[in-house]
């Protein structure tokens, strides 16, 4: 792909927009990096960047610097959708996320993993089983390094794992993943999509490119993802947490104490070092829950995705086990921070789905204190009903979203509205007996008070730890 001279226009100063600015310039493009938000934090890496010749706009998009563009490449959390992109798109210019620049600078194998939720947690587990398994791996995308800094960073990896998110898919066009993966589609993002089915048709996007030789992992039980996996041209690797499909031969299903694995194949090597590794399996193996050290059903659908990717792209089951026994829960995804005069207190601040909340409260088989709200990213919170009325004994509201919450289901649970997480925190304790939970779990994204879900997620221990004093 030919940079020198292009101009370039790069959306949003964040990891992957200075990492891209960089790479485009060292190439030769002209360079201008545009984010909406003026915000102190941005001037360093603003600086840093008009020190190499890069032009830096903050604070609007300048839709003349847009109109001069040939090609826009946007970071992984902005869409498409937004005015001076769609503009552009529309008088022809080429938009491309950083996932499919990065790709056409790529030749090693992919590893590519989405979804609504799990995406960090899977990527993250198929990366150490990989690892475990002899592979030099890059971890990198949506987590830790922008793929793009893999092009240059000198040391070639036998396979790059990569978590992608679906405004980069919103944009891909020949990037073709050499293992996909794709764990669920529940509403996230309605905000930016207009409707589900549009969100939906972004993710399946994963597998557009894929031909044979490479390998499709998807939840089969999922039913949107079901519904569409006839449309996947590779070898489908299902996992199923019911009865399997009668026309799957190769698959995960997850059983009530156990993740059963039925591969038939061979699977082809994906590179050099991976021939070398004993990766071929016939017939069944297991995984017992009790070997994984991950909380709820949802962690195992996570589990067997990353086995059945790792075997895919050449891992072996020595590997995969001996990344179970040394994988814990990330921070901020259903955490345990203490236990206070019997109560047990969990951070779960990456929960900004109704989703994920919902398989946080089945994790705990007692009464939970619950904390929700922040910024709504366009969720229904009416589909909380259920699991609330089973598993909430009490529900605690903040920030933008709390009356929307509580006119939601402050029928079914007591909800008590409160200004802050700390004193959510305060009212929870009080409200929660030895042998309950209190669990923040937000379903909201944290934009309205904190600057990050880790933010919230730290301010949520801080308070935690301050009750024991
Ligand atoms: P992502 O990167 O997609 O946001 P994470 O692994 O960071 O995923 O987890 C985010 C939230 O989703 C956490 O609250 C976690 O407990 C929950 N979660 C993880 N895996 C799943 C899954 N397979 N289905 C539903 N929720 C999940």
């Amino acid at each position: 792909m030919e940079l020198s001279g292009k101009k370039i226009i790069v959306v949003g100063l964040g990891k992957s927009g200075i990492s891209v600015a960089t790479f485009l310039k060292k190439r030769g493009a002209n360079v201008i990096v545009t984010d909406s938000s003026n915000d102190n934090k941005l001037s360093d890496a603003a600086n840093n960047l008009q020190k190499i010749g890069v032009s830096v706009e903050l604070g609007f998009h300048d839709p003349s610097s847009f109109k001069n563009s040939e090609m826009i490449v946007l970071s992984p959390g902005v869409p498409h959708t937004i005015e001076p992109v769609a503009n552009a798109a529309r008088s022809g210019t080429t938009i491309m996320g950083e996932i499919e620049l990065a790709s056409r600078f790529i030749t090693e194998p992919i590893v590519a993993i989405t979804g609504t939720n799990g995406k960090t947690t899977t990527t993250t587990l198929t990366g150490k089983m990989l690892e475990e398994s002899g592979l030099n791996v890059f971890v990198g995308g949506n987590i830790g390094k922008p793929l793009i800094d893999y092009v240059d960073c000198g040391n070639k990896a036998d396979i790059i794992v990569a978590e992608i998110s679906s405004f980069q898919l919103d944009t891909i066009d020949f990037f073709r993943p050499k293992v996909s993966v794709l764990l669920n589609i529940t509403e996230d993002h309605l905000d930016r999509y207009p409707d589900f089915n549009a969100y939906a048709k972004s993710k399946m996007r994963i597998f557009k490119n894929q031909k044979y030789g490479d390998h499709a992992v998807f939840n089969a039980s999922d039913k949107h993802i079901f519904s569409m996996a006839e449309d996947i041209k590779c070898g489908k690797l299902p996992f199923f947490n019911h009865n399997v499909a009668d026309d799957y031969n190769e698959f995960a299903k997850i059983t009530d104490d156990r993740i059963v694995f039925n591969i038939n194949n061979n699977f082809a090597a994906t590179n050099q070092k991976a021939t070398s590794q004993d990766h071929t399996f016939e017939g069944n193996f297991s995984l017992l829950f009790s070997e994984i050290h991950l909380p709820g059903k949802h962690n195992m659908e996570n589990v067997a995705a990353a086995t059945l990717a790792s075997l895919a792209a050449g891992g072996n089951l020595a590997g995969i086990k001996s990344a179970l026994d040394n994988f814990r829960s990330l921070p901020h995804r259903i955490e345990h921070v203490a236990t206070i005069n019997g109560v047990e207190y969990y951070n779960d601040s990456k929960a900004t789905t109704v989703d994920s909340v919902i398989k946080a409260l089945e994790v705990f088989n007692k009464p939970v204190v619950l904390i929700m709200g922040g910024r709504n990213k366009g969720s229904n919170f009416g589909l909380l009903t259920d699991a609330a009325k089973k598993y909430v004994k009490k529900l605690i509201v903040i920030g933008e979203a709390k009356d929307e919450i509580k006119s939601a289901i402050g029928n079914t649970v007591e909800t008590i509205l409160s200004s802050s997480l700390e004193n959510a925190v305060v009212s929870a304790s009080k409200l929660a007996e030895a042998g309950e939970v209190v669990l923040l779990s937000p379903a909201c994204s944290s934009f309205d008070m904190f600057t990050s879900y880790a933010h919230r997620g730290e301010a949520f221990r801080n308070a935690v730890n301050l009750l024991n004093i």
